[in-house]
């Protein structure tokens, strides 16, 4: 393996840096190209949003967006984020990139408060290394300060599984809806917790896993499931998202639950600010 012909090749000096060279795999060379450049994309400017719609069942209104990443290298092939995240994630590279897209979402949410887009909630996703971080709070309290937002249009998305390993998730999501943030537990129905201990975070959000979504016309199970979180979630207080929505029957029967909150590509896919703006401006006028 790699750290083996690591160390057997600094053990034996510079002639079997071949040696080493074939013995990683494609996987591994492809990874420690991604790791370089993923080092200098904040520097590079190589980042930037996409805006996905949040779009309410029943008015059809626009109520807010997930902002999304996307890495961008000029001359390169486009990296998905399921690819450069967990790597982010494993190198500690998430923490300075975390902390850059809560900066830009931030910015964008003061933005269109004060133009004719209006105030919109933005949801964006939080890794656990920036949950663990010292100061994470902090750092949360001085972004409002600093952009004169509503903290109630900044939400923050964590995973279900993330928070079924987190130790002090608790007390972290209750300083954190003192500032008044709203928090939403993303990929919900996938991490096997129980509704009721979530609930114990105080949540303001449920989104339910987009492969319950895309599964529950063709599954008797999936839609049972489906059906019974927005139930419960209900039951609870809790608004519903439904994400990963492509089809007009898969909208209409989320329609028939009662889903809250409707994300997908049915309505859109990502879209980068200019085309964003332009999407909400041409929704509104058909409303
Ligand atoms: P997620 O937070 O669950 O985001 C939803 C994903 O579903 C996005 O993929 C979105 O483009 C995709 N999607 C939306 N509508 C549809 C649809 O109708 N059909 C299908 N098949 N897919 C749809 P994306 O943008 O590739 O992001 C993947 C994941 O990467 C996200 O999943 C999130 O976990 C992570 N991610 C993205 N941006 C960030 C970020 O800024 N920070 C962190 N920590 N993670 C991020
Ligand atoms: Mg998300
Ligand atoms: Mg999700
Ligand atoms: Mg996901």
């Amino acid at each position: 393996n790699a750290d083996t012909a690591m160390y057997r090749a600094k053990a034996s000096g510079r002639n079997t840096y071949q040696y080493y060279t074939h013995e990683l795999t494609q996987r591994t060379r492809r990874q420690l190209s991604l790791e370089h450049h993923l080092r200098s994309a904040l520097a590079d400017q190589e980042f930037h949003l996409c805006y996905q719609p949040l779009i309410d069942q029943r008015t059809n209104a626009i109520v807010g967006a997930e902002a999304l990443l996307r890495w961008d290298r000029e001359g390169a092939v486009t990296i998905p984020p399921s690819e450069f995240i967990p790597l982010a994630e494993e190198r500690g590279l998430i923490v300075p990139i975390g902390k850059w897209v809560l900066e830009q979402a931030c910015r964008q949410i003061g933005a269109w408060s004060a133009s004719d887009i209006g105030p919109l909630r933005v949801a964006v996703n939080v890794s656990g290394r920036q949950l663990d971080q010292r100061g994470f709070t902090r750092e949360l309290d001085d972004l409002l300060l600093r952009h004169q937002i509503r903290p109630d249009l900044l939400e923050l998305e964590v995973t279900e599984t993330l928070l079924l390993h987190h130790d002090n998730a608790s007390g972290l999501f209750e300083y954190l809806s003192q500032l008044g943030l709203r928090l939403s537990i993303d990929d919900f129905g996938t991490g096997y917790s129980s509704l009721s201990r979530l609930t114990q975070l105080h949540p303001n959000t449920l989104k339910i896993d987009q492969s319950f979504i895309q599964a529950a016309l063709e599954n008797a199970n999936a839609a049972a499931i489906t059906t019974a979180i927005i139930q419960m979630a209900h039951s609870l207080g809790l608004e519903v998202v439904a994400e990963g929505v492509e089809t007009p029957e898969q909208l209409q029967f989320l329609r028939s639950r009662s889903a809250d909150l409707i994300q997908g590509y049915h309505f859109s896919p990502p879209l980068k600010v200019h085309a964003f703006e332009e999407w909400v401006r041409k929704h509104r006028s058909r409303l």
